[in-house]
This record gives structure tokens, C-alpha cells and sequence, in this order.
């Protein structure tokens, strides 16, 4: 077990801190964006992660508007120096016709936001959790959290019991606030019940690195690839040092009517997939396949008296736009203002400090989920895949791709607003002309995948 970084406010090195102000419970994007910003405000944070860093994570390809996020916790200059991949858009490339569609960030309707990062999240993650240490916070890892403790009506967080790795004894931190930034385990929404899986997203993934593949030249060459295919969609993300993230998404039946170990079910896959197999053609794999099933979720209530979930543990979307991690780690930037707020105000934190928590971050998911859907349906990915979409729309569009959910203009707004109601006017013609000469080209998706 390691305990760095104790000091500025927290408890001191070597000893085990009773209380806090506010207890992470793990140490992903989300939990250490959170501690970094307790401690950075004079806050006195623990973070408890579960495995001992850098372990390996999936969720590789970040968008623009997660950058001036980094600056603002002070972390941009330390993850520029490990020299991480440029990405400066993404292309969608669609199999079996001849459709392709670049996004580029700086067309976006500001210039601000033209680039981001692809990142190996064992590395990433690492450089994160050190940075929230750095900033002043207390950082346990192999410190499972095993409970989170309430007030005796079930109503406020006070606490939580942890395991150290090597005893067998839980011990006890009280704090003013619990934070559940534990991912898709979700600790505290499977306490509290009601997580809602999305039916209409019922999808699995397998993936894998690569030594290297066939990326494009010039400035391009670190963009994200995305293959959509009759059984789903392929993702490559290229990184700095050459190699490549390839995984596949299916629905979820699809994995399970399938024969065989997900290895075979991954290489063949690639095999059966031209662009993908051709992208990767003399590459080798580095690492085992790995798979995650069923799995975009929502959760019902995301805070209460002394509580907050942030990022995966709150909500997991479809990653085909690469969300997460700027999910994760805005909610938990705009958690740390709440309960900042609430703590100088009156030295705890209740369920009315997290509304605007809950309503800004409520409202980002939406604007994500309804591309995320619409990236499933036919006539939305027609007009995605346009030949000559129009320039406004378009410029909206890659603006919400890179991230713009969270403060939309309202250029932003009323380009998106337009895209959707063009995509519905669609929707309405093909149901009246039938399905779309698009999709019959291209059996883009079976019909019973169609909702
Ligand atoms: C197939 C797939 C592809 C993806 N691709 C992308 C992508 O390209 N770009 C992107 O932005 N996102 C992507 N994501 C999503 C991204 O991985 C997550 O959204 C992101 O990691 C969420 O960060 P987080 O901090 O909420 O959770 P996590 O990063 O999962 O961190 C949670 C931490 O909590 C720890 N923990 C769990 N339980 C406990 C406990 N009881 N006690 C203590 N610690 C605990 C875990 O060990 C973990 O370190 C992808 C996801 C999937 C499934």
C-alpha cells in the first residue's frame, strides 16, 4: 500500500486520517478531479482507490473541451510533457459503401477547443491520482471502499468503512461529503437501487492494443478511426508511441450468439472487417482481449445530504463519441464548486447544494445520449454520413463532438436543434417512402436492431 502527499491540510504522513472533509472513493479521472480541486481550495480530501497504479483502463481517446479542463486543474503542463498522441478530429468511415465523414475540432463553432489527446489510461490515470496527491491530497491505493456509513434515519452520508490491502480489519473515515467516483462498479447506486440500463443500448465491447497499424499521413494521423459495420462499429485510437487501441462494440446478443472465446470472436472479427484488417495488417497484438458487457446505465439520484456520484459511477453512455472521461471529470469539477460552496457556507453539504450539480451535468448526458442514439438509427447516421451536409449544422455538430455539452452557445444550440430536426424530418420521410435508399445500400443495421 502506498500513502503519499499527506500534508497542506491533510493528515500527516504515515498516519491513518480519522475524518475529512470529503472522502473519494476511486481514484479514476473523475476521483482524482474532484480531490485535486478539495485540496487545491484548502479542503482536506482523501481519495481510496481499489488497485495500486498504473493499472491498465480503457476509455483512450479524449475530446477538446476536456484541455482547458486540465489547465484549470493544473495538470495540462505535466500531460503535454509526457507527449501525449495530438487528435484533431475524428473519421468515420462507414463499411460497405463509399461514405466516409471527417470531423475536424477547429471547425467547431468556436476556435478555441481544435485539439485533444489520445492517451494509454494506465499512464494517464497515474499522472492524474499523483497530480491530485501533489495538490494536497491524502491518496490511499489498494484501499477498497467496502461501505458507505449514514446517519441513523438513512438519510446523510457521514462516512465510509475501507480495506487496506494486508489487513483485515476495516477502518472508519467520517467525512462531511462522500464522493462515489468508483466507474462502473458503482458502489453507492447499487446501494441506493435503481440504476436503469438503456434497452436501446444494450451493447458489449471487446478491444485490444496493437503494436502499431497504417495510420494517415500528416496531421491527421492521430485521429480516431471509427468503423461502422452492419454488426456495429470498430475503434482505433492511435498513440505516440505507434501502437493502436482497436476494439469492437455489438449488441450485446450478438456477442452472446456467437461461438468461441472473445479472442476468437475478436480476431475473427477483424478478419471479417476490410478497413480494420487492412489498418492493422503486419501488427501485432500486445495484450490480451479484454470484453465489457451491457453497458450504458443511468442512475436515478446522483446526490443527496452528504453525497455525490461523479462520472461512471453516476452514468456510463455508448462511448462511440468518446464522452467518458470528460463526463467524469467536468461532473466532477462542477461537484467540487458545489460542495466548495456548501462547506464555507455552513460547514456541510446538502442535498439542495448539488441542484445545479445535478442539473448542468443532467442536461450534458441528454445532449450526448440523443447523438449517442441517433448514432444507431439509420436516418440519423444518413444525415451524419451526408456527402455535403450543410456547413452550419455541421459546425454545431463537431462542436458538440468535442465536447461543447456542458455551456452551449446558442449558435451551438440552435445548430444542434437544427440537425435534429432535420434528422426527425427524415425520419418521417423514410417512414413514409419506407426505409432509406441509404440503408438499403448499405444494411446499415438489421431491423430488429432498429427501435
Ligand atoms: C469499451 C469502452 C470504451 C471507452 N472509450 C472511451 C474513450 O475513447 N474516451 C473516453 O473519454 N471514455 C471512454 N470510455 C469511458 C471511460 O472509460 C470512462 O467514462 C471513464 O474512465 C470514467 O472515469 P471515472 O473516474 O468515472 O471511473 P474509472 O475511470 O472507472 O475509475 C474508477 C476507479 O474506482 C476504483 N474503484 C472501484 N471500486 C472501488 C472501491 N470499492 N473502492 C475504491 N476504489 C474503487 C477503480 O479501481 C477505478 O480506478 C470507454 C468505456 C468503455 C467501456
Amino acid at each position: 500500500m502506498s500513502v503519499n502527499g499527506l500534508g497542506q491540510g491533510n493528515a500527516s504522513p504515515g498516519v491513518f486520517p480519522a475524518e475529512a472533509d470529503a472522502v473519494v472513493c476511486g481514484g479514476g479521472p473523475g476521483g482524482s478531479t474532484f480531490a485535486t480541486l478539495m485540496a487545491r481550495m484548502g479542503h482536506r480530501a482523501i481519495v481510496f482507490e481499489r488497485e495500486k497504479f498504473p493499472r491498465f483502463h480503457i476509455g483512450e481517446s479524449l475530446l477538446p473541451w476536456n484541455v482547458p479542463l486540465f489547465e484549470r486543474i493544473g495538470v495540462l503542463s505535466k500531460l503535454k510533457a509526457a507527449a501525449p498522441q495530438v487528435k484533431r478530429g475524428a473519421r468515420f468511415y462507414h463499411q460497405g459503401s463509399s461514405f466516409t465523414r471527417p470531423v475536424l475540432f477547429a471547425n467547431g463553432i468556436d476556435s478555441d477547443h481544435p485539439s485533444s489527446f489520445q492517451v494509454k489510461r494506465a499512464e494517464f490515470d497515474a499522472l492524474l491520482l499523483n497530480h491530485a496527491r501533489e495538490s494536497g491530497a491524502a491518496v490511499f491505493e489498494e484501499a477498497r471502499v467496502t461501505e458507505v456509513l449514514f446517519s441513523a434515519d438513512g438519510k446523510r452520508a457521514r462516512g465510509v468503512k475501507v480495506l487496506l490491502k494486508g489487513e483485515s480489519e476495516r477502518r472508519t473515515v467520517d467525512a462531511k461529503v462522500v464522493v462515489d467516483a468508483t466507474g462502473r462498479d458503482a458502489f453507492l447506486s447499487r446501494h441506493l437501487g435503481g440504476r436503469r440500463r438503456d434497452p436501446l443500448l444494450d451493447r458489449s465491447a471487446a478491444f485490444a492494443h496493437y503494436d502499431t497499424f497504417r495510420r494517415a499521413e500528416g496531421p491527421t494521423g492521430g485521429d480516431i478511426v471509427i468503423v461502422t459495420t452492419p454488426d456495429g462499429w470498430w475503434w482505433l485510437i492511435p498513440f505516440s508511441d505507434g501502437s493502436v487501441s482497436v476494439g469492437i462494440v455489438m449488441p450485446s446478443r450478438r456477442f452472446k450468439e456467437r461461438q468461441g472465446t472473445v479472442e476468437q470472436l475478436f480476431e475473427e472479427s477483424v478478419l471479417a472487417t476490410p478497413e480494420v484488417r487492412d489498418l492493422l495488417a503486419g501488427s501485432k497484438r500486445t495484450m490480451d482481449v479484454q470484453a465489457i458487457a451491457d453497458y450504458s446505465y443511468s442512475t436515478p439520484r446522483i446526490s443527496g445530504d452528504g453525497f455525490c456520484l461523479v462520472g461512471d459511477a453516476a452514468c456510463f453512455l455508448d462511448p462511440v463519441f468518446s464522452t467518458g472521461v470528460l463526463l467524469a471529470m467536468q461532473s466532477a469539477e462542477i461537484a467540487a464548486s458545489s460542495v466548495d460552496r456548501a462547506l464555507r457556507a455552513k460547514g456541510r453539504v446538502d442535498a439542495s447544494d448539488f441542484r445545479r450539480f445535478e442539473r448542468t451535468y443532467r442536461g450534458a448526458i441528454r445532449r450526448f445520449e440523443r447523438f449517442v442514439h441517433g448514432f444507431y438509427e439509420p436516418h440519423v447516421l444518413e444525415t451524419f454520413y451526408t456527402p455535403a451536409p450543410n456547413p452550419w449544422m455541421e459546425r454545431g455538430v463537431t462542436t458538440m463532438l468535442g465536447g461543447g455539452v456542458f455551456h452551449p452557445t446558442l449558435g451551438a444550440r440552435f445548430s444542434i436543434f437544427a440537425f435534429h430536426v432535420s434528422t426527425a424530418l427524415i425520419r418521417v420521410q423514410q417512414a413514409l417512402r419506407g426505409r432509406g435508399a441509404f440503408e438499403r445500400a448499405t444494411g446499415i443495421l438489421e431491423p430488429e436492431d432498429v427501435k
